[in-house]
């Protein structure tokens, strides 16, 4: 999974195709991601439960699986796959656009050294 907390992504199918937002969060062990506005579903709210204040409908983004989304590159704006390459010793992402290239920065911090080898495939 390529997509961190932060990345602006753009939808490629399905009912909000061509929409973008920014990922809120992302669900590595289920290969999915929470993004801004899209896949809004509403959810009834029952009062007495211990954490919600008040009873009724909130409208919430639902989990979309990574394979429906593409990273915008903050650089170019366009769609992009991504690559990885090494830069000063680290190990970052960058636009595959051939006109691009540039490295895409990680928002989260979140870096090589968490990385496992599952994050490779
Ligand atoms: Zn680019």
């Amino acid at each position: 999974m390529n997509i961190r907390k932060g990345d602006t992504v753009q939808v490629i199918t399905g009912k909000y195709r061509a929409k973008k937002g920014q990922v809120k969060l992302v669900l590595r062990e289920e290969d999915k991601v929470v993004v801004e506005g899209v896949n809004v579903v509403k959810r009834h709210i029952k009062s007495g439960r211990t954490q919600a204040r008040q009873a009724g409908i909130v409208e919430v983004e639902a989990p979309i699986h990574v394979s429906n989304v593409m990273i915008v590159c903050p650089s170019c704006g366009e769609t992009v796959r991504i690559g990885h390459r090494e830069e000063n010793g680290e190990k970052v992402r960058y636009c595959k656009n051939p006109d691009c290239g540039k490295t895409i920065p990680d928002r989260t911090g979140w870096q090589t050294r968490e990385r496992s080898a599952a994050e490779e495939r």
